[in-house]
């Protein structure tokens, strides 16, 4: 179990479920925030949220809910948050401004040997780490939300980031017993936005072209697809669904795939087809009332616990 220090800027709903992440595994966490009250409230949540895990049995790692909560600390100068930090994990909002300044400042205080890792969801490393000296250091380890019960993180080099760096946020990512990926160069989306957004584009064609209601598109994935994929990625769905593997199925099921593709039409532009948007928006909030939303996210949370207990088996 490691002692080592790792710093979290931001405290707000992913910074807080990284320091649970980090603290399940024995690191100490410092928090830093702009804001005191922000930091005040992640404090009094983390406490709370890590005592109501203990208590429902899903506490990940080997210490008590009170010794994880006793190794977080906070402050109000990043001066203090890069001291002896192994690893620092942005997670302030998505704005490239607001991540350019920070990652401007910290260039000058930040120790050699410590990675700065961004949640980022959409902004490649180089977009913020292009002029700074420290840039070696900087890169892209992206989870899904929620954190704590998602273990995919996404490990995203720019294009001077070192080696040692992607390793080492590798190792790390390991070591909290979340499930790292990486990628040898960065691309928009990365890779979890990219295969997300095309399946969002394909129900938005489904929807919108009036051939399916939202809860039958989506049914197609929550009983269906996205069964397989809790368990397989497609590529080694596809070599389990031919007698030769995967190149069978290409080779069997190839045509069916281009021509099906070729009558996809044009990337739907989300922002422009309002009727769509209204009525998919309709459709979703007859299935989940918009004052029911926490409810069905604590729903999924709760599933996805025992999800993750489950393909421990498997
Ligand atoms: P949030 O709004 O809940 O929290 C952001 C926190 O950063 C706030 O506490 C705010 O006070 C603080 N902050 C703002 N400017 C700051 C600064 N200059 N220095 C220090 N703290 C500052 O946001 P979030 O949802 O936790 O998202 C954080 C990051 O994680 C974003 O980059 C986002 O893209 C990424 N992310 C979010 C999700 C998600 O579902 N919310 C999932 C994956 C990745």
């Amino acid at each position: 179990m490691s002692h080592q220090k790792i710093g979290i800027v931001g405290s707000g709903l992913i910074g807080r479920a990284w320091a649970m992440l980090f603290t399940s595994a024995g690191y100490r966490v410092q928090l830093y925030d702009i804001l005191d009250i922000q930091i005040e409230t992640a404090l009094q949540e983390l406490n709370k949220e890590l005592h109501q895990l203990e208590q429902k049995g899903s506490l990940r790692g080997q210490l008590k809910a009170k010794e994880q909560f006793e190794l977080i600390s906070v402050t109000s100068k990043l001066e203090e948050l890069v001291q002896n930090a192994v690893h620092i994990q942005e997670c302030i909002p998505e704005k490239l401004e607001l991540k350019q300044e920070l990652y401007g400042k910290l260039d000058e205080i930040l120790e050699c040997g410590t990675i700065v890792a961004s949640s980022t969801s959409t902004f490649m490393p180089s977009l913020y780490s292009k002029d700074l000296s420290k840039k070696q250091q900087m890169l892209v380890a992206h989870p899904l939300n929620p954190p704590y019960f998602i273990p995919l993180v996404e490990i995203v080099p720019a294009p001077w980031t070192s080696a040692e760096a992607v390793e080492r946020t590798y190792d790390l990512m390991v070591s909290i017993g979340q499930r790292p990926v990486k990628l040898k160069r960065e691309i928009q989306g990365f890779a979890t936005n990219r295969i997300q957004y095309a399946i969002l584009n394909e129900v938005w064609r489904l929807v919108g072209s009036g051939i399916m209601t939202v809860n039958d598109v989506d049914t197609v994935l929550s009983q269906g697809l996205g069964l397989r994929y809790a368990l397989l990625g497609s590529l080694e769905t596809a070599h389990l669904n031919a007698p030769g593997g995967v190149k069978d199925y290409f080779q069997r099921f190839g045509g069916e795939i281009s021509a099906v593709s070729a009558t996809y039409g044009p990337t739907p532009n989300t922002l422009k087809e309002e009727e769509t948007l209204d009525d998919i928006a309709q459709q979703c909030e007859k299935i989940v009332p918009l004052d029911k939303l926490s409810a069905r996210r604590a729903t999924r949370d709760a599933f996805l616990t025992e999800l993750a207990k489950l393909k421990k088996q498997f």
